[in-house]
């Protein structure tokens, strides 16, 4: 019996999302479980392995119609190894055997590789990059990831590390602190949390007014979405913050796109969701920073696969070996 689909796997801190994918990268049933990560995360792999059985006999199949699981998982892995280098938020010791225990716990081959790789690899097999086999994406969420994408292979690195384009510096003196450990960090201006940041410091200027310090006012609380709802109405502080964000973004990925000349950048995450406002306030700065040759060629766009991107890029890491056979 030939096998028609391949489970990808977006394994998240709290919730992990499965999905059975076609070799076509066609989403035939998507779920969540919870992630648990008591007992220093024995259960994980084997939670997800016996919700992949029962999925299987709910829509009356076997492991027979599965060419494998592909998985991406929250934080440095060795693609080759399938070895996870640090798992804070999971459980598990670091330098944890991920491939070998979800191989084990599912008696199905497995692949792993860093979330936000996978996330790129699914925005360039169905999603903004339509093809495309240079592209470089960013996540844009509570914090900022990223993977890069050489001839339709995941730039590595020597240790697995390429891609963490939220950790490029951006300030160099005095930026505020990252959870990397470094300052400065791209991350601390253009995640949802750096936004908020910005907004704050801008909003306890003396004197300030509008939409964003009245609601702020009002609630207590500022979001990245009120920043740019705000900026969308023409409110000059949100603008303000939105084009310190866009500067520094713009900055970063016109120095990528310099170095790499990929055809896409993609921008996605939540942060993206705000759209054309922020987009088009990347554009400008990215063509103020980009040489002529590369703002011609290297296009901006917004990711268009949401929350599947990640699922539909592991199904991707079982679908190109296939291929390699
Ligand atoms: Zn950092």
């Amino acid at each position: 019996m030939t096998k028609q689909w391949i489970a990808g796997v977006d394994l998240g801190g709290t919730t992990t999302k499965i999905a059975f994918i076609t070799l076509d990268g066609e989403i035939i049933k998507k779920w969540e479980i919870p992630t648990d990560n008591s007992n220093e995360g024995k259960n994980i792999t084997v939670n997800i392995a016996n919700s992949i059985s029962e999925k299987l006999k709910e829509l009356g199949q076997t492991k027979d119609q599965l060419a494998g699981i592909g998985m991406g998982a929250p934080g440095p892995v060795n693609y080759e190894t399938g070895v996870m280098l640090n798992t804070v938020n999971l459980g598990w010791q670091s330098n944890f055997p991920l491939q070998a225990s979800l191989e084990q716990a599912a008696s199905l081959p497995a692949l792993i590789e860093n979330d936000a790789n996978c996330a790129a690899l699914g925005e360039m097999w169905k999603g903004a990059g339509n093809g495309a086999k240079d592209i470089v994406c960013v996540t844009l969420g509570t914090g900022v990831g990223g993977g890069v994408i050489a001839n339709g292979n995941i730039v590595q690195g020597v240790n697995g590390a390429a891609g963490e384009i939220g950790h490029t510096t951006a300030i160099p003196e005095g930026g505020a602190p990252c959870n990397c450990g470094k300052t400065g960090c791209l991350e601390t201006i253009a995640s949802a949390t750096g936004i908020v940041r910005l907004a704050k410091e801008a909003l306890s200027m003396p004197g300030v007014a509008g939409e964003l310090a009245e609601k702020y006012s009002s609630d207590g609380s500022v979001s990245a979405k009120d920043v740019f709802d705000c900026a969308r109405n023409g409110d000059s502080i949100a603008i303000k913050v939105l084009n310190e964000v866009a500067c520094h973004l713009g900055l970063v990925l016109a120095n990528i796109a310099n170095t790499l000349n990929p055809e896409k950048i993609v921008l996605g995450g939540g942060v993206s969701k705000a759209g054309d406002i922020l987009l088009n306030a990347v554009k400008s700065q990215f063509e103020r920073f980009s040489f002529s040759s590369v703002k011609d060629s290297t296009k901006l766009a917004l990711a268009t696969l949401g929350n599947d991107a990640g699922v539909i890029g592991a199904a991707w890491l079982i679908k190109n070996k296939l291929l390699e056979c």
